[in-house]
């Protein structure tokens, strides 16, 4: 009671709800992975953002853009899965991946002789990776997990019309693929403590 400490904060006046200005609160990392004390392993420096970090941070901006620029604009604790759905289809025109229709000559072919008046559009691989950085940057950026519009079902779903769509129309197959050798996986995971991200750690790749 007597050792409380008591910092003053200058946040200034923050008032929640606020019209259509996206707050970006800072999100608690939770810290619950030890690190393990290696010595040959530094530290990336703090002030370069991976690649991945400045596209999710560029393609996060993005959307906060254009949920503004919607009639009327939308608020980002209203946005829902169908503004993320809007949002992809509206991507479509800057895309660059030939997609034939079905008239076309080329439907079903994954190299076509000649040229055709088909639409382009983003691709699923950009699609599905774009929504993977988003749900991120939805948490990250203080929404509610059981609110991410971006880890909706319509969304898996609609990803995956995209990818069997455009699988057919241009002829490209996206089966996974069987593996040939099965590492021991089990026997790593077996020796863990119940700790979902430490048995990854101890996977190694082997390329190959
Ligand atoms: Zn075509």
């Amino acid at each position: 009671m007597s050792s409380e400490k008591i910092r003053e904060i200058g946040e200034g006046s923050s008032s929640s709800g606020g019209g259509g200005v996206i707050t970006i609160a800072p999100s608690p990392s939770p810290d619950n992975h030890r690190r393990q004390p290696s010595s040959s392993s530094p530290a990336p420096p703090p002030q370069q953002l991976s690649r991945y970090e400045s596209q999710k941070r560029r393609d996060w901006n993005t959307f906060g853009q254009y949920l503004k620029n919607q009639r009327p604009p939308v608020p980002l604790p209203q946005c829902n899965y169908n503004h993320v759905l809007d949002f992809l289809r509206y991507l479509d025109q800057f895309g660059k991946t030939k997609v034939h229709l079905h008239g076309c000559l080329f439907f079903g072919q994954p190299e076509p002789p000649g040229p055709c008046t088909c639409p382009l559009r983003q691709a699923w691989g950009s699609l599905d990776a774009l929504i993977g950085r988003l749900r991120a940057a939805y948490e990250e950026n203080g929404g509610l997990q059981e609110n991410n519009p971006f880890a909706s079902g319509a969304i898996r779903v609609y990803l995956r019309e995209v990818r069997d769509s455009q699988a057919k129309a241009r002829g490209i197959p996206y089966k996974k693929k069987k593996k040939k050798k099965r590492p021991n996986l089990q026997i790593m995971a077996s020796n863990n403590n119940n700790d979902a991200g430490a048995t990854s750690a101890n996977f190694q790749l082997q390329s190959s």
